[in-house]
C-alpha cells in the first residue's frame, strides 16, 4: 500500500514513523522542512515552538465551564492569554456555539477520562521511542511539572483537578510557598505555592523532532515531497493530491496532519470539520539559574520550559484564525508575567525577531479528532489542541491502525470526525 501524510507536524512524523514501522511505503507533504544547515532557525509550526510537556495532567478539556467563563473575561483584555478576533466568519460562529454547548460539567465529566487515557498511552508510546533508540537519544525529563499559583482561588481550583486526575493514578503533591521554595529557590515572595505532578515529563520538541525527521529520511520506504499539497481529487481509483508546483501524485490513502490547516483540503475532499486555530508564542531566552523545574504559571497561562542551553516561555491562545502574525503586546505580556513569578529574572531583553509563533488546532470540545472522512481512503489526524506534542505518537499510532483498517488499542469514537 502507498500511503500519504500531509503535514510534517508531530502528528504527520508520528503516523510516518507507524506506517513505516507496518511496512507502508509513505510519501510524506511539508513545504517547511527544517533547514539542515542551520540547526538554529526553528521553524514556525505548533510542533516547534511548544512547551515540549507531555501532559497527563491536562486531564480537563478546554471546554470547561471554569475556562469559558474565564476565557470571557480576559477576551478583551489587550495583553490578556486568551484572545478571539472578532470576525465575520460561519465557521467561527458554528465553532463557538458548539464550544459554549459543552462547556459544562457533563461534558468535562466525559471528556476526563479520554483525555486521561490517550495521554498515558502516548507517553509509554514516548518511553518506547526511547527505548528502542531507533530515532537516538533525546531529552525525556520525568522530574514532574509545577502548577505555580498566586491566588488561593486559582490553587483550589488546581488542588481539585489534581484530585480528579489522581483517579487516574495521576500523582502529584501541594507545596506551599516554603516547601516550593526548597526546590525552585528564586521563586518570588508573592506565589503562594504549586501543585507538582509527578507525571509529566518534559522533552524538547525541536530536538525530538529533528531526530524523527533524521530517521523517516534515512528510511527506504519513506519520500519527502517538499511542497504544499493544494487539492485532493476523488474521483479516480487511486487519491489524487495536487501540490502548489502543479505536479500530481496518486496514492491508496491519505492522512491528513496539517494541523489547524486541515479543514481546507478536508473540504477539498467533499467534508469538514469544525477547526479553530489557537496561536501560541514562544520566546527563548539563554539558560537562566533562576529556573530548575518545568512549570506551568497558572493565573498568565505561560509555561516555562528550562531545555539544556535555553528556556522557553510559552503561552496565549489567539484565535484569529490562520496567520503567523507576531502580536508584540502579548509577546511581550508573556515576558512580563513570567518576571513576576521569579524573583531577579530578566525576559525583557529577548530579541522580538527571534519570538516564533505556530497554531494549535482546536476542536470546540477539546478532544481530537482521529478517523476515517466521509471518504474512508482520508483519514485525519488533528485537533490536538494544548496536548497535541504529548498525544503525538498515540494519534500517530491510531491514525496509522484507522489507514490499515486495523483495530486501535483504545477507543475511536469520541474522537470521530462527524461527531457535531
Ligand atoms: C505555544 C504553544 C505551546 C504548546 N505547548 C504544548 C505542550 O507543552 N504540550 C503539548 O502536548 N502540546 C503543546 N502545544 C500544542 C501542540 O504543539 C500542538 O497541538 C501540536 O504541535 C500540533 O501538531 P500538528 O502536527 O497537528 O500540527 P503542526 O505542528 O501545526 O503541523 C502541521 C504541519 O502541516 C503543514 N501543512 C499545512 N498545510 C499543508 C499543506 N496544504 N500541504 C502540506 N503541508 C501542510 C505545516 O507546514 C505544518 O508543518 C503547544 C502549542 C503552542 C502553540
Amino acid at each position: 500500500m502507498k500511503v500519504a501524510v500531509i503535514g510534517g507536524g508531530i502528528s504527520g512524523l508520528c503516523t510516518s514513523y507507524y506506517l513505516l514501522k507496518a511496512g507502508v511505503q509513505v510519501e510524506l507533504f511539508e513545504p517547511h522542512k527544517p533547514n539542515k544547515e542551520n540547526k538554529k532557525e526553528v521553524p514556525f509550526g505548533a510542533s516547534y515552538v511548544n512547551a515540549g510537556y507531555l501532559t497527563p495532567s491536562h486531564i480537563i478539556p478546554l471546554s470547561s465551564p471554569s475556562l469559558f467563563a474565564s476565557g470571557l473575561k480576559m477576551m478583551f483584555q489587550r495583553k490578556s492569554p486568551f484572545y478571539i478576533k472578532p470576525r465575520l466568519s460561519a465557521n467561527l460562529i458554528k465553532w463557538g456555539f458548539n464550544f459554549a454547548k459543552h462547556s459544562n460539567n457533563k461534558h468535562v465529566d466525559y471528556a476526563i477520562p479520554e483525555i486521561a487515557q490517550i495521554n498515558l498511552y502516548s507517553k509509554e508510546l514516548f518511553q518506547e521511542i526511547l527505548s528502542s533508540n531507533e530515532i537516538g537519544d533525546f531529552q525525556y525529563r520525568d522530574r514532574g511539572l509545577l502548577m505555580i499559583y498566586k491566588t488561593k482561588e486559582v490553587g483550589d481550583e488546581e488542588l481539585e483537578v489534581s484530585h480528579r486526575a489522581s483517579e487516574f493514578g495521576i500523582k502529584s503533591e501541594l507545596l506551599e510557598h516554603e516547601a516550593l521554595k526548597k526546590i525552585e529557590p528564586h521563586i518570588h515572595p508573592s506565589v503562594l505555592g504549586a501543585v507538582r505532578y509527578y507525571s509529566d515529563v518534559s522533552t524538547n520538541p525541536i530536538e525530538f523532532m529533528s531526530k524523527m525527521w533524521a530517521y523517516l529520511m534515512a528510511h527506504q520506504n519513506f519520500n519527502l515531497v517538499e511542497n504544499k499539497v493544494e487539492a485532493i481529487d476523488l474521483n479516480r481509483a487511486e487519491v489524487r493530491l495536487y501540490t502548489d508546483s502543479g505536479e500530481g501524485y496518486s496514492f491508496d490513502k491519505v492522512a491528513i496532519t496539517t494541523g489547524a490547516q486541515a479543514n481546507r483540503l478536508l473540504k477539498s475532499a467533499g467534508d469538514s470539520i469544525l477547526l479553530e486555530a489557537g496561536k501560541g508564542y514562544a520566546i527563548q531566552t539563554p539558560k537562566s539559574n533562576h529556573i530548575a523545574f518545568p512549570a506551568l504559571l497558572l493565573e498568565s497561562k505561560v509555561a516555562v520550559s528550562p531545555f539544556k542551553d535555553i528556556i522557553r516561555f510559552s503561552g496565549t491562545m489567539e484565535l484569529s484564525g490562520i496567520n503567523h502574525n507576531i502580536n508584540k503586546l502579548r509577546v511581550s505580556a508573556i515576558a512580563e508575567s513570567a518576571e513576576q513569578y521569579y524573583q531577579g529574572l530578566s525576559v525583557n531583553d529577548f530579541k522580538l525577531d527571534k519570538v516564533r509563533c505556530g497554531l494549535r488546532p482546536l476542536s470546540p470540545d477539546g478532544l481530537p479528532y482521529i478517523g476515517v472522512s466521509k471518504d474512508p481512503r482520508i483519514v485525519v489526524n488533528t485537533g490536538g489542541a494544548m496536548m497535541g506534542w504529548s498525544i503525538g505518537p498515540a494519534a500517530g499510532k491510531m491514525t496509522t491502525a484507522v489507514l490499515l483498517e486495523q483495530k486501535t488499542e483504545i477507543s475511536l469514537s469520541p474522537f470521530v470526525l462527524n461527531r457535531f
